[in-house]
């Protein structure tokens, strides 16, 4: 069985998050998007478990679906897709550890509500404050977070979150650290995945010969519903369970666990150094020119992913250790939609051409993965169809993100949409 899943999102308890992350819009995004599995988000907040309890049922494959009740009567609204959930919550570990601050953000996932109960109050009982934001920030270390989680239920686990993010991540060049082991210490065994981030493709963590038993899941970490699915999940599932989620994090058979979906790289908030208030950005092996530090105001520059990518790695650009798992790159279909029409992303004519097109191919992964050229043409346009192409070949232009700012991915320079233009015209008069 075929799943496509977004295992870390946040709800609307956590902070600059938009109020409709919740689980019934999230069911009707997930419909839009073609993902079947999605995480809860914020797991420890103790209001949103109520909310969830309310709103999901568990159907004993540690997974849950929308409670049938009202209009969302099961099996009626849901159609033939039924959307699961699973209990997932992302927690921020700020804490000293030999001499320095390190900031970590792990997702955690359990298999039912009793253990996110009791893994909840053994949080408060350690003073912890999980009320205030979905996304709590715990004076606990991530090795004590851990061990705290398999106390509660050996079967939940723990993802390190966006691992190279410079400041809060495992790998971060802020806060973070240059190996598993020297983070988790004896329960590095415990760790057997990792979230590669928006900043960074597999191809980049196949660099480091110290991943290559761990496997590499990506995930939007959308705060509003039309980020759903940036990046995600594909995997083929015998029985769709928690068990067997976990179990094929556990094995990265590529049988199983067929790709990842993933935003190209430089897309991201952190692909490159630089200093947002500076308007400076470059690459890594411009930073070591500079050495490291900003030209315009002569402060440490942050240092992005790639650059770290590059400082522990162990390898070149470009080699594939066996039995990884493979990867796809996408650019979100609004995103193709607004270039080419030339109008803001989220304007009025985008969105509705969005919805127009996913009404008629099923939805959004499918038209950016399997629809062919002619199919989209006809739902959309030539050169969105065109566009959707060059996408799938990587052939893009990039304009790498660095300090916080996202970078900008297109599909087509000037020269190509001149070329294109007249026949645009067409499509629009
Ligand atoms: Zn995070
Ligand atoms: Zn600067």
């Amino acid at each position: 069985m075929k799943i496509i899943a977004d295992l870390h999102l946040h709800s609307k308890y956590s902070r600059a998050t938009s109020p409709k992350m919740e689980v019934v819009t999230l069911t009707e995004w997930g419909k839009k998007k073609g993902i079947d599995l999605i995480a809860t988000g914020d797991i420890t907040h103790p209001e949103y478990v109520k909310e969830l309890k309310e709103q999901l049922v568990e159907d004993g494959s540690g997974f849950l679906t929308l409670r049938p009740f009202g209009k969302l009567r099961a099996g009626e609204d849901q159609g033939d897709k039924i959307i699961k959930f699973v209990l997932c919550g992302e927690i921020s570990c700020i804490y000293k550890h030999k001499d320095k601050t390190r900031r970590q953000h792990h997702l955690l996932f359990f298999p039912d509500f009793a253990s996110v109960d009791q893994f909840n109050q053994e949080l408060e009982n350690r003073g912890c404050n999980i009320r205030s934001d979905g996304r709590p920030i715990l004076g606990l270390s991530s090795k004590e977070i851990l061990q705290i989680l398999l106390d509660v239920n050996s079967e939940a686990f723990l993802v390190p979150a966006h691992v190279w993010t410079p400041w809060f991540a495992l790998f971060g060049s802020k806060s973070g650290y240059d190996s598993v082991e020297e983070c988790f210490e004896d329960l590095a065994p415990e760790i057997f995945a990792m979230e590669t981030g928006l900043s960074s493709d597999p191809a980049m963590n196949w660099r480091l010969s110290a991943l290559d038993n761990i496997t590499l899941i990506s995930n939007s970490d959308a705060h509003s519903p039309l980020n759903l699915g940036r990046e995600a999940n594909v995997f083929d599932f015998q029985e769709f369970t928690f068990a067997e989620l976990k179990q094929i994090l556990k094995d990265e058979d590529p049988k199983k666990f067929l790709y990842t979906i993933e935003f190209y790289p430089q897309e991201g908030k952190y692909h490159y150094d630089g200093h947002r208030s500076c308007k400076f950005s470059c690459s890594p092996e411009e930073s070591l020119k500079h050495k490291n530090i900003c030209p315009v105001c002569k402060k440490p520059l942050v240092l992005g992913v790639d650059h770290r990518v590059v400082a522990l790695a162990d390898r070149e650009l470009g080699f594939k250790p066996e039995n990884k798992i493979p990867f796809k790159s996408i650019i979100p279909l609004y995103e193709i939609i607004s270039e080419v029409l030339g109008v803001g992303k989220q304007s009025k004519r985008v969105m509705n051409l969005y919805e127009e097109m996913i009404m008629v191919g099923g939805n959004e992964f499918n038209i950016l993965l399997e629809l062919d050229k002619e199919k989209i043409a006809t739902i959309g346009n030539d050169l969105i169809a065109e566009a959707i192409m060059r996408m799938r070949a990587g052939k893009i232009y990039a304009i790498p993100g660095y300090d916080g700012e996202f970078g900008r991915v297109t599909v087509f320079n000037n020269e190509d949409l001149n070329h294109f233009k007249p026949k645009q015209k067409e499509l629009f008069l």
